[in-house]
């Protein structure tokens, strides 16, 4: 019998969609019998109350650590807290389960140091292998080869689970009920970093990495000022403005929008991109999103090699035009 557990984590007080996600992951992982734990790491109150959304998607337990210093990441007080997390369990976790997100790379390394655990980086799907054995998909070369590993049983491990890649683990009907929630003592360690402020280069209203419509710009949007249409066509959708590394390496947008191999992974409902030519870099981020729109002046873009729908022409006269139809219509 296996001790599963997934780390849960919030921002601004929110459970984060990943965490759900790694608990669908976990469960389509486990044997009959295995337990699941979550760990929810709060800063507070707010993070804590999440704990009653994690309690009814299927654990055995749901176990908050809550203390003020983890409002704020540091690996050594984050990493100490799940151990703290870990000791709070009937037996000692066989298995990890971590969004790969900024604070899951920088944590899943650490536990497996600090546990000498094997891990696993960026899974993009996992299912129960032969002998209790796992095995995991993981993306190279900007998607364009796939690498298959397992885990053996005998030696824990831990692994990061891309976002967007597993569907978030749904609620369980009434009949079932929400797996107990308790509380974890935790004494923050003595430690060699002290975050004294965050600050936010970019504060948008939905973030990027969980919208269900982006609308992302490349070099060909020109300036920065030449985002404007889009982050309107955005906010007229409800969803985030994402872009090009093309874009940001041009000053035209923060490099916290950029999508692709060396940014964010995203598979929103909607997709639009806007003056992106379509190399493989930037694909290897968006290209799993449900409905893919391309707008480009080059028919021969490799965009519309992936797009759904492709419209060939000036997006400064397509984005208003589509913006103006959109409001006709709410009108
Ligand atoms: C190791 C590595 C990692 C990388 N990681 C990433 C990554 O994470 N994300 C990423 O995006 N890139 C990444 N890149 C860069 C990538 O190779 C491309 O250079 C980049 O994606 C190009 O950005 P772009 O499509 O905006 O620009 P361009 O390739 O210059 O394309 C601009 C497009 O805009 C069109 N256009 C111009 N004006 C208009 C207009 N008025 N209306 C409509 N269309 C117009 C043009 O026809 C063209 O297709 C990486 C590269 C390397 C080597």
């Amino acid at each position: 019998m296996k001790q599963h557990v997934v780390v849960a984590e919030c921002r601004d007080g929110k459970l984060r969609r990943v965490s759900l996600e790694a608990i669908a992951a976990a469960r389509q992982c486990m044997a009959a019998g295995d337990k699941l734990a979550v760990l929810l790491l709060a800063g507070g109150a707010t993070d804590a109350a999440e704990a009653t959304r994690l309690a009814c998607r299927g654990p055995d337990e749901v176990i908050v650590i809550d203390h003020p210093i983890l409002s704020r990441y540091t690996p050594e007080t984050y990493a100490a807290a799940l151990v703290a997390g870990a000791a709070a369990l009937n037996q000692p976790p066989d298995a990890w389960w971590l969004g790969h997100t900024a604070i899951g790379r920088d944590l899943a390394p650490r536990l497996a140091a600090r546990l000498e655990a094997g891990q696993i980086s960026d899974a993009i799907s996992a299912a129960a292998g032969q002998g209790g054995s796992v095995r995991f998909t993981r993306a190279l070369h900007a998607g364009k080869a796939l690498e298959q590993r397992a885990l053996l049983p005998g030696a824990p491990w831990i692994v990061t689970v891309r976002p967007n890649n597993f569907p978030p683990a749904p609620e369980m009907g009434a009949l079932t009920p929400a797996a107990p929630i308790r509380s974890a003592a935790f004494t923050p360690p003595q430690t060699r970093i002290v975050v004294r402020d965050v600050v936010r280069r970019v504060s948008a209203a939905v973030d990027l990495t969980e919208a269900r419509v982006i609308v992302a710009g490349g070099r060909g949007v020109r300036s920065a000022e030449g985002f404007a249409p889009l982050a309107a066509l955005a906010s007229l959708l409800g969803g985030a403005v994402g872009a090009s590394r093309g874009a940001c390496d041009a000053g035209y947008c923060d490099y916290a929008l950029q999508i692709g191999q060396t940014g964010k992974t995203v598979t929103p409902d909607l997709y639009i991109a806007c003056g992106i030519s379509g190399a493989v870099q930037h694909l290897a981020g968006m290209s799993r999103s449900r409905v893919i729109v391309a707008i480009n002046k080059d028919p021969d873009a490799p965009i519309f090699g992936v797009a759904d729908y492709g419209i060939v022409g000036d997006l400064f006269e397509v984005v208003p035009a589509i913006i103006g139809e959109l409001g006709n219509n709410n009108a």
